[in-house]
């Protein structure tokens, strides 16, 4: 598409009524709209007792309040691929009969082009007689949380709910919804909808599938937008072309699942991803809800499918950082992998996934430097960039008390992305030795005990404990015993030359 037509297409979309927001992306659909039923109870069966008990007695509540409730999302996804999950995607929708394919959506698909639509609301008879009964996810919660005497949260406002339950089994329920952008990157707001539009608004065609938890319907799969076929062609593929601008942040839940499953982008979501990056505004998606999505990408070590991809798709984008895929940047995840491993036992005890990206965006400068998030986190970013300088001093030999005065205001981790960094070792060397052994190095005792020496409080206190601190840097005073006995002879010292 033309660039200025594309324009106008976006402005026109995001100005668009929820109505008529919902035909566009019905009309720039990337699937089949053709319902799909499976049964796949047996498939169920093999899940963990837990699970499949939990997910009965959740079927058994939806018919008692005269709901459906379906199991959505990654759960759905991982029993195909065989993947352990212990997150359950709960939605409720009107129910008790099966939710047939909405015909209105074809019909509005075909009839309204955009911008030209009905704008009346389509009246559901299934919402309107929820809507007299009350607040039914609440009510579903209560009482799932009262069979597993579990803790359970409700936001009234956005009808979302979670249940914790023993062994770490999470439970988000939600009740269907649809939603609508009013630019690109905006909070959505949502409305009640019927489980199609709720399957509609998800990220990707494989985390589309509904699973149905009802006694008499238990274990059969809804696909309406080929997430099957997908699944087995191992490919990722977004519902409709707005997918990405709505809601960049699926962006990189993609390549995240992408590196996840080894999955590969369907060819016009990978353009489409593509296009988004490089030419998507992204200055009202909020940073701090980025970070989180990028805090679930590196929460663990990066992989090198993760690796191709990020060379692939320019991710850092998202973030408004121009940084590219440095040579040797593999090497050093490496590196800092195999030192996350030792120092993970010590003392050490930062969120890893800072460090990971640290390494991918720390050239990234001015920036960077603007970026309002936690002031340790913003160190660790910076770190490279703030203590270069600092690297041909720690290349010299140096001795224990020097090195430990270079190094002792870095935080751990802000070493440990020098170190990932360095190509020298000498300073590697250096920067180890602070780590393993001298920063470990205390004093046993304290100003308190040269005041009961009979010292004056002043200056002169701290004074004395460095100059036992460094006799202990060059390993000796082992014992507060000895370390008592050299201040004592210092503080005679200073005395007498007062005297
Ligand atoms: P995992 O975290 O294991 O990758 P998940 O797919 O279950 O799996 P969740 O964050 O728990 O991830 O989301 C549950 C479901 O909600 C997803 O499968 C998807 O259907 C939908 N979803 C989550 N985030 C988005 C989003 N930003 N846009 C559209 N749909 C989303």
């Amino acid at each position: 598409m033309e660039n200025s037509s594309r324009k106008e297409l976006l402005a026109a979309y995001y100005a668009a009524t929820p109505e008529d927001q919902s035909k566009y992306r019905y009309q720039y659909s990337l699937v089949e709209i053709k319902k799909r039923e499976e049964d796949i109870s047996s498939l169920l069966a093999r899940l963990p007792g837990d699970v499949l008990n939990f997910l009965e007695i959740a079927g058994e509540l939806a018919d008692k309040q005269e709901v459906k409730a379906y199991l959505i999302g990654g759960m759905v996804r991982d029993l195909f691929l065989g993947l352990e999950n212990r997150d359950l995607d709960i939605v409720l929708a009107p129910g008790p009969e099966a939710p047939e394919l909405n015909p209105d959506l074809e019909r509005r698909k075909e009839a309204h082009p955009p911008g030209l639509g009905n704008r009346g609301q389509v009246s559901n008879p299934e919402l309107e007689k929820r809507k007299e009964k009350g607040d039914i996810l609440e009510n579903y919660l209560r009482e799932l949380a009262d069979v597993f005497q579990a803790e359970y949260s409700y936001n009234s406002k956005f009808r979302t709910g979670n249940l914790l339950l023993p062994a770490g089994l999470n439970v988000d329920l939600a009740e269907a919804r649809r939603e609508f952008y009013q630019y690109s990157g905006a909070l959505p707001e949502v409305e009640a909808a019927g489980i199609i539009e709720d399957l509609f608004r998800r990220d990707y065609t494989i985390n589309s599938l509904a699973l149905v938890l009802n006694r008499v319907e238990w274990g059969c799969l809804l696909d309406y937008f080929q997430g099957l076929e997908d699944l087995q062609e191992a490919s990722l593929r977004v519902l409709h072309s707005f997918s990405f601008l709505d809601d960049p942040t699926r962006i990189v839940r993609g390549i995240r699942l992408a590196a996840k499953t080894a999955f590969s982008f369907a060819r016009e979501t990978s353009v489409l991803l593509q296009e988004a990056l490089t030419g998507g505004d992204f200055s009202h998606l909020s940073l701090e809800r980025i970070l989180k999505e990028f805090e679930f990408l590196f929460a663990s070590p990066v992989n090198s499918n993760l690796f191709s991809l990020l060379q692939q798709y320019p991710l850092f984008n998202l973030l408004n950082l121009e940084v590219g895929i440095r040579e040797g940047l593999e090497e050093e995840l490496e590196k800092l992998e195999s030192y996350l491993a030792e120092f993970r036992e010590k003392n050490y005890n930062r969120e890893e996934w800072v460090l990971r990206l640290a390494l991918f965006i720390g050239d990234a400068g001015e920036e960077l430097k603007k970026w309002q998030v936690r002031t340790d986190y913003k160190e660790i970013f910076l770190a490279y960039e703030s203590y270069q300088s600092l690297l041909p001093e720690l290349a010299q030999p140096l001795a224990a008390d020097e090195l430990v005065e270079k190094l002792k205001p870095l935080q751990d981790e802000e070493l440990l992305i020098l170190l990932a960094r360095s190509r020298n070792k000498e300073v590697e060397e250096n920067i180890l030795r602070y780590l393993r052994k001298l920063k470990n190095i205390g004093l046993e005792i304290t100003g308190k005990d040269l005041l009961a020496n009979g010292l004056e409080p002043g200056p002169v206190i701290g004074e004395i404990l460095a100059r036992v601190y460094r006799q202990r840097l060059k390993g000796k005073l082992s014992s507060r015993t000895e370390q008592l006995a050299y201040a004592r002879s210092l503080v005679r010292e200073v005395k007498g030359k007062k005297e």
